[in-house]
């Protein structure tokens, strides 16, 4: 037989091209768009739906860097349309998407007349599915976001972007397409059938027979089809391609859990505000998704992004919290973020805990049991003992398979801490938490599997991160064609805990790696941006010596405990821990609200701890030294205090002091607390 496997490979790749794609939507129509700018930082739907609209079409500029440009779209969907079966309606949108990384560059989210969220568009997921009939109206609101892409292709190079007051005022983008569209259901799937059946076969050795089959199916499918007519003929190509679908996997192909996934960094290339959007967009879509797909549950980890769309969006967050009761939103991580953890001191990273799963509880009754930290920048060893403590079983990251030299030799194993404390931890073989679930991802995940022969299971995170929008119904289709296809890895949409009882249970006894995770990569995380590593290292001081003096006062002379400030001020120290935002990678104008929150910490808590001082003393008009260290100093106990003396007085930088001068002061001079040793700078 002569062998043309190229030159079909080349016709497959053409015919998806250039007619099965372009027949997904049989037809589509202009929307009206009408526009709002706002000219500083992003409103709430209620104030947007308020202003007057002007006429604006597609092909026009919009978005100046970090602006907001409303669009409200109208129009009717056709009468022809009703008589297509095997439809639907949706809206598709192009705000100039270009080519560069989903989730760095613009992104928009749909909302009704009545302030109702329906989902988010970006550049790969461009639709939104609408009930509306033929003949009826539409009428929506999009609110777009001109967030500019500062990666420079992932360069990062110096840009003015990063800052608004350098950031420019030209318009950035220009809206391409604002549709309502018919997409064909069949020709959808077959798009889907070929993108998973292509993938596959691409990853296949080329003198395999399993390759040879596919290939062989798929021009079968394109023979049995009219490319004029793809539409009408999709029912023959799906049933050309059946048979190839439906021959099962081998029964020791890897198993892979797939787990819906969106790594949303809390800031990083955008301010904390826009973040605040991004998990709008991205849980609004996860609940369009889900009412598509009843057996699709989507774990979603960092307190803080919940609390945030609990302040900002009530009603989509009561929707999640529905989701979280059915057992489909799931809370994993347990964290008020994905924290670093190498420059945090280990109260706060216990903290991390204690506010993140406070939370959960709290919101939802639900504990997550999987830490769940897929890019921080390495591991303490410190981390397994708190973790443990936290009562967690189990951890998931991929950070360290980016070491530039050293590669971890396992991706199930237990860890082991300082104090010996061993947690199941895995590192998803297929080296991406932003998985598509394409063939050379599956491929990829079990050719690289390090526990071959004892073990046969791992973990996928998939889902467009950052702003990209998380999983898509295309990723979806993926994983149900691959649940069990000859030549492929086993996919299961599944969850971190399922998977990791699975693992475990697989895998009692793995290898255990003892000691720090360390990250042979971002090394300049440790020494960048200063003022804001200071500015976390002096909170976690100043927040020791506030609850300590809040506690004495309240103990010793009944004084309320300040909880709500106290906790406050720990939530933003503990959201600054950020992986982006305390290693110091994040755009200038992170850091500056950094700089800006930090000092706004450091009053609050200096005045909480001359408060407690003044109520634990009372009335006077002597000095009194406050020592919050552990060891006696200048003749005043650890945790005590007393009357000053001159070996008290130490001439320090300003710093906040626990020294309560009490007017009038017979003494007036300037004293500071004696210091621990965490505090030589
Ligand atoms: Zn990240």
């Amino acid at each position: 037989m002569h062998d043309d496997g190229a030159l079909v490979e080349k016709r497959i790749d053409r015919f998806v091209r250039e007619r099965l794609r372009p027949a997904v939507h049989r037809a589509s129509v202009p929307l009206r768009v009408d526009a709002w700018s706002v000219t500083d930082a992003p409103v709430p739907f209620s104030e947007a739906v308020r202003q007057s609209y002007t006429a604006f079409g597609t092909g026009r500029a919009w978005g100046r860097p970090w602006g907001t440009t409303w669009f409200h779209v109208t129009g009717t969907v056709p009468v022809e349309w009703a008589g297509e079966a095997g439809t639907r309606v949706e809206l598709v949108v192009d705000l100039g998407f270009s080519r560069a990384t989903p989730g760095f560059q613009a992104e928009g989210l749909v909302w009704t007349p009545d302030g109702i969220i329906l989902k988010a568009v970006e550049p790969r997921n461009r639709s939104v599915p609408l009930r509306a009939r033929p003949g009826g109206q539409v009428d929506l609101y999009i609110e777009a976001a001109a967030n500019p892409d500062v990666t420079s292709g992932f360069t990062f190079v110096a840009t003015d972007q990063g800052d608004p007051a350098t950031a420019g005022t030209d318009q950035i983008y220009r809206l391409k397409r604002v549709d309502l569209a018919l997409r064909d259901e069949a020709v959808w799937q077959l798009s889907q059938d070929f993108w998973t059946l292509t993938g596959l076969m691409r990853e296949l050795p080329v003198g395999l027979a399993r390759r040879a089959e596919i290939r062989r199916a798929l021009e079968s499918c394109i023979d049995a089809m009219d490319p004029d007519d793809v539409a009408g003929t999709a029912g023959l190509g799906r049933a050309a391609l059946a048979a190839v679908l439906a021959r099962p996997a081998n029964a020791s192909a890897h198993r892979l859990h797939a787990v819906g996934h969106v790594h949303i960094d809390s800031a990083w290339l955008w301010p904390v505000r826009e973040t605040v959007r991004k998990v709008a967009r991205t849980f609004s879509n996860v609940l369009s998704l889900m009412e598509e797909n009843p057996d699709f549950a989507f774990p979603a980890s960092s307190a803080q992004q919940y609390a945030w769309l609990k302040e900002h969006y009530p009603e989509l967050f009561a929707r999640v919290k529905a989701q979280v009761a059915a057992g489909r939103f799931v809370p994993v991580g347990g964290m008020w973020v994905e924290s670093d953890t190498n420059m945090p001191g280990g109260e706060a990273l216990a903290r991390q805990f204690v506010a993140g799963k406070r939370f959960f509880i709290e919101e939802f009754g639900v504990e997550p049991l999987e830490v769940w930290l897929p890019d921080s920048f390495g591991y303490s060893a410190a981390l397994p003992q708190i973790m443990v403590a936290a009562g967690s079983r189990w951890f998931l990251t991929q950070k360290t398979s980016w070491n530039e030299t050293n590669l971890m030799p396992h991706h199930t194993f237990r860890w082991e801490g300082i104090d010996g404390t061993q947690i199941f931890t895995h590192f998803p073989p297929v080296d991406t938490y932003n998985a598509q679930l394409s063939g050379e991802e599956l491929a990829r995940a079990e050719r690289q599997y390090a526990e071959k022969g004892a073990a046969n299971t791992s973990l996928v995170p998939f889902g467009w991160g950052d702003g990209g929008g998380g999983p898509t119904e295309e990723m979806i289709a993926a994983a149900r064609r691959t649940a069990s296809l000859g030549g492929s890895p086993t996919v299961e949409l599944s969850t971190p805990r399922r998977f990791f009882e699975a693992a475990e249970a697989e895998y009692p006894e793995p290898p255990v790696w003892s000691g720090e995770l360390y990250l042979e990569f971002h090394r300049g995380t440790y020494t960048s941006q200063a003022r804001t590593k200071r500015g976390n290292c002096r909170s976690e001081h100043l927040l020791r010596e506030a609850e300590l003096w809040a506690c004495a006062a309240s103990v010793s002379s009944g004084a309320e405990y300040p909880y709500d400030a106290l906790e406050q001020a720990w939530q933003t120290v503990l959201l600054q821990q950020f992986h982006d935002i305390l290693p110091g990678s994040s755009i200038a104008w992170v850091h500056q609200e950094a700089e800006r929150n930090y000092a706004a910490v450091a009053d609050a808590l200096t005045t909480l701890i001359e408060v407690s001082a003044r109520q634990m003393c009372g009335a006077g008009d002597g000095a009194v030294t406050l020592n919050a260290g552990p060891y006696s100093v200048g003749g005043i106990s650890g945790l005590g205090g007393g009357e000053a003396t001159e070996t008290d007085a130490v001439s320090t930088p300003p710093a906040p002091r626990a020294t309560v001068r009490r007017p009038p002061a017979r003494r007036p001079r300037a004293r500071q607390r004696p210091r621990g040793r965490h505090d030589r700078r």
